[in-house]
């Protein structure tokens, strides 16, 4: 199972792509404004069709944070980890992992980092600021 490689959304192609070169995309709506992650072929704000892709700067401030001691088994070989809820500066939340072992609480600065995830693909972690 953990060797198994599902096939990429299309929706989400971009963001991979991004995700790589150590870019974080998210899309813009350009009839709301909306920022959109993850990434969706139509706006959730407003459901105006295809928004565009944007460039986040990956600063953003730590929304909720929980140490994961007991992890699934894809994760056990990790644990103890820590999963932050990052809220972006460009207006958007999104998930990661916390780089390293520092001790962070809710509202610290963070900035986006890619390190390669369980399945082989580049995971965002963040890293203290
Ligand atoms: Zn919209």
């Amino acid at each position: 199972m953990a060797n198994e490689t599902q096939p990429i959304d299309p929706d989400g192609d971009p963001y991979w792509a991004g995700a790589a070169e150590g870019e974080l995309r998210y899309r813009k709506c350009g009839a709301c404004e909306a920022s959109i992650f993850y990434p969706r072929a139509i706006c959730p704000a407003c459901g105006a069709p295809d928004p565009a892709w944007a460039v986040s700067k990956g600063a953003g401030s730590i929304y909720a944070c929980t140490t994961v001691h007991r992890a699934p088994p894809a994760f056990a070989d990790n644990a103890p980890y820590t999963v932050l809820l990052v809220d972006l500066d460009e207006g958007f939340r999104m998930m990661g992992g916390l780089a390293g072992d520092a001790n962070v609480a809710v509202g610290d600065r963070v900035t986006v980092t890619f390190r390669e995830g369980p399945d082989g693909r580049p995971a965002p972690y963040f890293t203290p600021a």
